[in-house]
Parts: C-alpha cells; sequence; structure tokens
C-alpha cells in the first residue's frame, strides 16, 4: 500500500519544536478527529457507520464528554449504542438457544469464550479515534523516513529539534532498521543517539533542579530551566501531555 506523503504538517510540526515531533503531530490530528467528529458538518456516511461500529476508548469518551458539544456526542452515543444493543441482543439470543453441549467433567482448555463475550471483549478499547490515528502515524512515519533519505535540511532540521518521547523513539529505532540500508540504519542511529540522550541528559537535570528547589535553602535560586521539567519529563516517558 502506497503511503501518502505528509510534508507540510511534519515539517509544521516540527517549527512548532516541542518535546517530541510525533506528540505534536499526535496531538494536532487527534483534535482535528475530535472537532470534526463533534464539529456542526454532517459527519460522511461511511465515518458515521465506523462510529457506530467502533465507538471510542475510555480516553477519548473522557476528551469529548469535556468538551462543549453534548448533543454531538450525545447523537453519536445514541447510535452507537444502538448498534452495539442490536449486536449483543442477536448474539446473546443465539446463544441462549444453543442446546448446552453435553460436558465432560472438566472444561476443555481450548474452548474459547461465548461470542458475545468475545464480542463486548473486542468492543472494549476499540475506538475510532484511536484507529484513525494509528493509521495516520503509518503515514506520518513514512513521511519522516522519505523526508530523511531525500532532504539534507530535514537531517539539520531533526538535529536541532528536541527529539522524541521514549514511544516514539521506540518506533523509530523499530521503523529505521526497517526501512533503512545497514549503512544508513548506522548513520541515522549516529544522529539520533546523541540527540536524544542529550535531551535526557538535560532533562535530567532540569528535574533533579525542580526537586532542590522544594528545599528551603535553595528557594531564593533561580528555577533555571525546571519550572516545567516535570510535565516534560513526563512526556518524554510516557507520550502523553499532563496538564496543570
Ligand atoms: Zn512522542
Ligand atoms: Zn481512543
Amino acid at each position: 500500500m502506497k503511503e501518502e506523503l505528509y510534508t507540510i504538517p511534519v515539517n509544521e510540526a516540527l517549527e512548532q519544536d516541542g518535546e517530541c515531533l510525533f506528540c505534536t503531530l499526535n496531538k494536532k490530528l487527534e483534535a482535528d478527529i475530535l472537532n470534526y467528529i463533534l464539529g456542526p458538518s454532517y459527519m460522511e456516511e461511511d465515518i458515521r457507520g465506523e462510529t457506530d461500529k467502533l465507538g471510542f476508548c475510555k480516553k477519548h469518551y473522557e476528551q469529548m464528554y469535556g468538551e462543549q458539544n453534548r448533543l454531538g456526542v450525545a447523537l453519536m452515543t445514541s447510535t452507537h449504542l444502538k448498534h452495539v444493543r442490536e449486536e449483543l441482543k442477536s448474539l446473546l439470543d443465539r446463544e441462549a438457544a444453543q442446546k448446552p453441549a453435553k460436558k465432560g467433567l472438566f472444561k476443555k482448555a481450548d474452548e474459547g469464550g461465548s461470542p458475545a463475550q468475545e464480542y463486548l471483549a473486542g468492543l472494549e478499547g476499540s475506538c475510532y479515534a484511536c484507529n484513525r490515528m494509528e493509521s495516520r502515524m503509518k503515514s506520518y512515519i513514512g513521511t519522516f523516513f522519505h523526508l530523511w533519505k531525500k532532504e539534507p535540511e530535514f537531517i539539520e532540521k531533526i538535529k536541532n529539534s528536541k527529539g522524541f518521547c521514549l514511544e516514539h523513539l521506540e518506533m523509530l529505532l523499530r521503523e529505521g532498521k526497517n526501512r533503512l540500508s545497514d549503512a544508513a540504519y548506522a548513520e541515522f542511529l549516529s544522529i539520533i543517539a546523541p540527540l536524544e540522550m542529550k535531551q535526557l541528559d538535560a532533562l535530567q537535570e532540569d528535574v533533579d533542579w525542580f526537586i532542590r528547589k522544594f528545599d528551603y535553602r535553595f528557594k531564593d535560586e533561580p528555577w533555571k530551566n525546571s519550572k516545567d521539567a516535570l510535565p516534560r519529563a513526563i512526556q518524554r516517558l510516557a507520550a502523553i501531555e499532563v496538564e496543570d
């Protein structure tokens, strides 16, 4: 499958100079998806079909509920609920109609759950927004390595960036191994590794200075770079943005 190239959003996200390029991209994408879903324009039929079927994960329900547009959330919840009720009813009816198979004294180990139970298990964590973000992330990775191979200025921009959170660093190392030749991967690593370690070292210093500022002996010392060290460290470690 050919990946779409998203050079404009990737370059724009780089210019924002956040803690992690991919977290910046994800945040914008997430906001766009939720705005679209809750926005005033009528949702396209096929997307409505997807949200009816998939619903949302805990995080995205929470985010949507936190927005002002309760009507939008209610409309979508209503049709998703309808879909779930219909599916569940037919699975439960079918199960109820089945004659119980003769069981031995012990349950067979390979016996799966009931279809209704399996449906419910699949629904847990099923999320339209997460699905969209995941598939777009694949395109962003494609764009990243496309630019990395083709544009020396892009490599310069990455060198001057703050690097990546651990989750997205893992993704880059994995994808880099798959997408680059051995020599190109070695070169990639020789740029990414020092960049990342420099950022992590600085972050450690900032968090430790932040801790020190709780000590009364240091209360008149300047904050240096440590005021927002904790949210930056949490983002770097866990790919989430925490807000005050
Ligand atoms: Zn990230
Ligand atoms: Zn989600």
